[in-house]
């Protein structure tokens, strides 16, 4: 082989999709070489799960990296794909069926991490690998009926508010017990752990007791449901302090892909890349 040839497989030339299909606004956004700044995002998100786990005394396999790509237009997803993304975080069920739909091609699992209403279970159970936000027993029965259709099963996580925030989903911790005890009953579903989503704020005096508390609730529920092992909790602000008080799957978006724009962009300047429009112009 000659040298010429390594080097552009080095590159990743040869199997880079064709960037024609972004938009003005998704340069705008996400720069002109998304694939780039994706890896390299992924590269620095990656070495600090690694370096968190280490001062924890974790093995770095005890913690997986979903990468969280809702409001990413799909065509900006292929990129992510190409730079070795294979599972996608989405929060909205009709969002992530409308892309799921368009990138039928990618070797990919949709992991979906919001929450859900009962009438909309039967679409994820079409094509979603898991569900990390299970909340209610009327949306256990309808997913476990509707993955009976599909003749498969589903890996799910239960959420619960450790915030007493009225803002955010999930059971209180008084009613988890009765929860997990009541959902022997729907043998499609696969309960794999306990999610949670920490205060919003970069005061870890204030989201480290969440972490805390889902983690005494996991250790509590291990007695009666030995499958109950996994802590889902963790995303781009606060995913280092979760690892430390045990989180074993923590959900990234922006610290990958960048800012995202709208309301749900809960923004940790430092932590998270700006979009190259406002680097640019130093706004
Ligand atoms: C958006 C989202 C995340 C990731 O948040 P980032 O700030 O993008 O890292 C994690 N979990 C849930 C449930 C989300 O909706």
């Amino acid at each position: 082989m000659t040298k010429t040839t390594d080097t552009a497989l080095a590159d990743g030339d040869l199997h880079r999709p064709a960037s024609a299909a972004l938009t003005p606004a998704d340069i705008d956004r996400f720069g002109p070489d998304p694939q780039r700044s994706f890896a390299a995002n992924l590269a620095e998100v990656e070495a600090r799960v690694a370096a968190a786990c280490a001062r924890a005394g974790r093995a770095r396999g005890e913690v997986r990296l979903l990468p969280v790509t809702k409001t990413l237009p799909a065509q900006v997803m292929r990129l992510a794909y190409a730079a070795g993304i294979r599972e996608f975080g989405e929060n909205k069920l009709q969002e992530a069926q409308t892309k799921a739909a368009e990138l039928a091609d990618l070797d990919a699992r949709w992991c979906i991490i919001g929450h859900l209403q009962s009438n909309k279970a039967k679409y994820l159970a079409r094509f979603a690998a898991e569900f990390h936000a299970l909340d209610s027993l009327k949306l256990a029965a309808e997913l476990d009926r509707r993955m009976a259709a599909e003749g498969r099963d589903l890996p799910v996580w239960v959420q619960v508010n450790t915030s007493k925030e009225e803002s955010k989903f999930g059971l209180t911790p008084e009613a988890l017990p009765g929860f997990l005890d009541a959902l022997g009953d729907y043998p499609r579903l696969r309960p794999q752990g306990l999610m949670t989503l920490a205060v919003f704020s970069p005061d870890p005096a204030r989201v480290r007791p969440c972490f805390q508390l889902l983690r005494r609730l996991r250790d509590a529920a291990q007695t009666s449901h030995p499958a109950i092992t996994g802590l889902s909790m963790g995303m781009s602000g606060d995913y280092e302090l979760a690892i430390a008080e045990g989180a074993t799957v923590v959900r990234v978006g922006q610290s990958i892909f960048g800012k995202r724009p709208g309301s749900d962009a809960h923004y940790w300047p430092g932590l998270i890349p700006a979009p190259p429009s406002e680097r640019e112009q130093g706004r």
